[in-house]
C-alpha cells in the first residue's frame, strides 16, 4: 500500500484539513510555504493517465475548495496549484495529488524559467499534436 493510501486507511497520521467522500486533503509535510496542501482521491490512482474521470472532477473540485480555505482562513493572497505527473516530472509518492502551495508578495519564489522555440518548432508539435 503507498503513503497516501495507508493515510487514507488511517494507519498514518496527518495533518487533515479536508474530506469527502472521495477525496482527502492534508498539510505537506515538507511544505514549500506554510499551509501547502496535498489533496488525493480516497483510490489509489498513479497519475493523470489512470484516475477515471469521475474521481479527477472529485479531486477539482476539492482542489477548489481547499484553495478556497487557505485564502479564507490562513489570509493567503494567491496560490500554486500543480501536479508531477510522472517520476521524470518530480512525482515521488505514486498516487495522484495535486499540490496547492500558498504565495505572498516577496515570498521569493521563483516560477518556470522559459525557453525560446527555434524556428519552426512550434509549428511542428502542433501538427504532430493534432495529426
Ligand atoms: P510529489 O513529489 O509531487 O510526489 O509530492 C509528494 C509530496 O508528499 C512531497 O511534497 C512530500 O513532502 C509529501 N509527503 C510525503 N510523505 C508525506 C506524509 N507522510 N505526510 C504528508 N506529506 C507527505
Ligand atoms: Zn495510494
Amino acid at each position: 500500500m503507498c503513503i497516501f493510501c495507508k493515510i487514507v486507511a488511517g494507519e498514518l497520521p496527518a495533518y487533515k484539513i479536508y474530506e469527502d467522500e472521495k477525496t482527502l486533503a492534508f498539510l505537506d509535510i515538507k511544505p514549500t510555504t506554510s499551509g501547502h496542501a496535498l489533496v488525493i482521491t480516497k483510490a489509489h490512482y498513479a497519475n493523470l493517465e489512470e484516475i477515471s474521470e469521475v474521481d479527477l472532477t472529485a479531486l477539482a473540485l476539492a482542489t477548489k475548495k481547499v484553495g478556497a480555505l487557505l485564502k479564507e482562513k490562513l489570509n493567503v493572497p494567491g496560490y500554486n496549484m500543480s501536479s508531477n505527473n510522472d517520476p521524470v516530472a518530480g512525482q515521488e509518492i505514486p498516487h495522484i495529488h495535486f499540490h496547492l502551495i500558498p504565495r505572498h508578495e516577496g515570498d521569493g519564489l521563483v516560477n518556470w524559467p522559459k525557453i525560446e522555440y527555434g524556428p519552426g518548432d512550434m509549428e511542428e508539435i502542433a501538427k504532430k499534436l493534432t495529426a
